[in-house]
């Protein structure tokens, strides 16, 4: 039990690593931050961008996924 719970802890940690990245809609502004998600929609915190639901839309101007850019550091 204990090695499993550890197993997934590691695997989670690794995913939430390499989907650190944020988006930034393209029409208001609106950053979409991974390590919050967007619990208003139901969006548990550590979803990636690329594994939100293809109906999301931003929670400020109700664009599309299609208008969220990468937002560089
Ligand atoms: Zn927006």
């Amino acid at each position: 039990m204990v090695i499993v719970a550890i197993a997934i802890g590691y695997k989670n940690f690794k995913r939430e690593k390499s989907t650190d990245e944020r988006f930034e809609c393209m029409e208001c502004k609106y950053i979409y931050n991974p390590k919050f998600g967007n619990e208003k929609a139901g969006i548990k915190p550590g979803t990636a961008f690329d594994d939100l639901p293809d109906d999301w839309v931003c929670p400020v101007c109700g664009q599309g996924k299609e208008m969220f850019e990468i937002h560089g550091e």
